[in-house]
């Protein structure tokens, strides 16, 4: 199973530095991670082991490569860059998978809005919001 895994990071990392010109990735802990009853689940996908690929792959390849602070940004609108009273929070708003920014009245998927802020805070651009198109 170890390399199994190892095997698929190794093709996932590869694909991702061949197709991007930057990769940013939030900062989220695997090690605080493991220690909640997501563990199993962290574990199993290897987080740490794919951003240590990536690190070293995209340093290889001349490609930015950067760890940024992900906070609020499952929370933030990536549209308006509000913090919206409709937007998912906490450990209840983890079920939230759809929200709509009472701000501007965007929808967005939960995991594309923190990736564009994720790939906004990377840019340095998250205060202005990325629009969506
Ligand atoms: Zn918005």
């Amino acid at each position: 199973m170890a390399n199994r895994r190892k095997d698929a990071l190794h093709k996932c990392s590869r694909t991702l530095v061949n197709r991007c010109g930057e990769i940013y990735v939030g900062n989220v802990s695997s090690l605080k991670l493991v220690k909640t009853t997501m563990a199993k689940s962290v574990l199993d996908a290897g987080w740490g082991q794919l951003k240590t690929m990536l690190d070293y792959k995209c340093a290889h390849a001349g490609i930015v490569f950067k760890e940024v602070d992900e906070a609020y940004t499952t929370q933030t609108c990536s549209n308006c860059g509000s913090l919206p009273e409709s937007r998912p929070k906490g450990i209840a708003g983890l079920g939230i998978r759809e929200w709509t920014c009472y701000g501007c009245g965007v929808t967005h998927d939960r995991d594309i809005n923190a990736a564009r802020n994720i790939l906004a805070v990377g840019q340095g651009c998250l205060a202005v919001g990325i629009p969506v198109l």
